[in-house]
Order: C-alpha cells, then structure tokens, then sequence
C-alpha cells in the first residue's frame, strides 16, 4: 500500500473510532452511575475533586470492536488473523477485569494474572514483537534511519568491497528475510542467490528480489 492511502486508511480508521467513543461515552456514564462504578477522591492520589464514573474503557472497547467490524465488512479479505484473534481474546480478558475491577476492586496480584494470561493468550496465538517499525516508513525497514547499525547484508557487501572479494553471481545467507534496501544492494551488486531462513514483513524486497530473476530458497532452521 503507498503512504498517502495508509495515510488515509488510518486516518480514517481514528476517525471512525474516534466517533463511536464519542457517541458511546455518556452510556457507559449512565451504566456507570447505575453500577456504582464512581471513583470517589478519597485520597491524595486522586487528581479530580469530585467523584467521577468510570467504566469509561467499555466505550473504547466497543468502539474498537466496532470499528474492526466495519472495515472487515468493507475490505476483500474477511478472515482475521490468528495472532489478531489473540489480541482480540486477550483485550475482553483485560476488559472483563477492568470492569470488575471498577465495581468493586480487584487485588493487584489478581489484575496481573490476568495481564500475564491476556499477554500468554497473545503470544500463543502467534504475536510476538521481533521488531518495532513506524506505520509509514513501510519500505525503508522501520527505524533504520535511528540506528547507528548496519543491516548485515549491507555489511557483508561493504566488507567485499572494501577487501576486494568478487560477489558477482555469488549466494547471500541471511538469518531473516532483507528488507527493502538490502534486496536493493544485493540486486545491484550482482549476487544470483538468496538463502533465508526468517520471516521480515517487507513484501516490497520479495518482489523486487523476485522480480530482478534472483533467486530465493527460504530454509527452515
Ligand atoms: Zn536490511
């Protein structure tokens, strides 16, 4: 997808969100005041001065829910992912104790259980953070431009070079899939072959790779 329309695809997905929080959160201040879910300042800790209701989370949530439901009604691809599934059952775990926890309180060791078994839900299902990239850099391997580091393909070539090593024709064995300025390199520096053996949520480097006539054997190690 280009920038300007996942520019314009979140853009509006906040939108959306946004709204339905806007709309729900005096109902979730209704049930709130109906459940007793009020946070009285009874102590020093508390910024307001009078007592607020809480519950406020539901209307995030059901507006998240809300809105996963609309776009997934408007994209072509309907299936959720398994990881996202996971996300989704491990967030109504959190929420259901975030409720709880607002009626009447829940003890912390109790709240971070949960947050333990939420998070285990997750990563069961398959999300797992190897990596942390900003949304629109999507072509330039996230935070490459902060780090001091090189990617090693990049170094690999460099250290050719520098040492005078042909790699014309030559096979590159990578721990993860390059991203997209290393498919560039390896492209331009003449190597035929590709062996990875880890993911990189770079499709841009696959097909340039593919498309430059390299060619590519994924292992499993
Ligand atoms: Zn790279």
């Amino acid at each position: 997808m280009e920038n300007q329309s996942i520019i314009s695809h979140m853009s509006s997905v906040f939108v959306i969100a946004m709204i339905i929080s806007y709309i729900l959160t005096p109902y979730a201040r209704r049930l709130a005041c109906r459940l007793g879910a009020i946070d009285v300042p009874k102590d020093n800790r508390r910024v307001h001065e009078k007592p607020i209701p809480i519950l406020g989370g539901i209307a995030i949530y059901v507006s998240f829910i809300v809105t996963i439901v609309i776009f997934a009604a408007f994209s072509k691809n309907m299936n959720l992912s398994r990881g996202f599934k996971g996300i989704l059952l491990g967030a109504t775990l959190i929420l259901v104790v975030g409720i709880v926890d607002d009626i009447k309180q829940v003890p912390a060791g109790y709240k971070l259980a949960v947050q333990i078994l939420a998070a285990s839900i997750a990563v069961y299902n398959g999300v797992i953070i190897n990596f942390i990239k900003f949304p629109l850099a999507n072509t330039e391997g996230g935070l490459v431009f902060l780090c001091r580091g090189l990617h090693a393909e990049q170094n690999a070539i460099i250290q050719a070079s520098l040492h005078g090593v042909k790699i014309e024709g030559a096979t590159i064995y990578v721990t993860a899939q390059p991203c997209s300025v290393c498919a560039k390199m390896i492209i331009n520096s003449g190597i035929k072959r590709l062996v990875y053996a880890g993911d990189y949520p770079d499709e841009l480097a696959i097909q340039m790779l593919r498309e430059s006539g390299i060619i590519i054997e994924k292992v499993m190690i």
